[in-house]
This record gives C-alpha cells, sequence and structure tokens, in this order.
C-alpha cells in the first residue's frame, strides 16, 4: 500500500494574472496593467507575479 493521498501539485492561479496585464516586449522585464496602465516590474525569475497579485488588489481601475 503507498500513500498517496497526498494534493496533487496544481499550479496556483497563475495565468489569470495576465488576463488583467500585458507583458511588454523583451528585453523589457515589465507589465502592464491593462485597466490603469501603470507598468511593474515582473520578471518571472524575480519577482514572479506576486507583485502583480497586490496591484490588482489595488487598483482603482478594478473597481469601475
Ligand atoms: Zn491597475
Amino acid at each position: 500500500m503507498e500513500n498517496n493521498a497526498a494534493a496533487p501539485s496544481r499550479p496556483r492561479e497563475r495565468a489569470k494574472i495576465w488576463d488583467h496585464f500585458v507583458r511588454e516586449h523583451p528585453p523589457s522585464t515589465h507589465a502592464k496593467c491593462i485597466h490603469c496602465h501603470m507598468r511593474f516590474a515582473a520578471d518571472p525569475l524575480r519577482h514572479g507575479s506576486s507583485r502583480l497579485y497586490a496591484h490588482l488588489k489595488n487598483c482603482r481601475m478594478m473597481r469601475n
């Protein structure tokens, strides 16, 4: 009997962020909020998308 009851590793809501941000063209690693057009560093190797998620909570234009 193997103990494989652990939850399968599933990606967090990673993809959804790109419904709200647009990546700039390389070599830029920034992304732009499509709602308020603010730019954020979004280097996936360094920052990941956590900053972008943080912005979504604060984005004024999202609430309209
Ligand atoms: Zn925004």
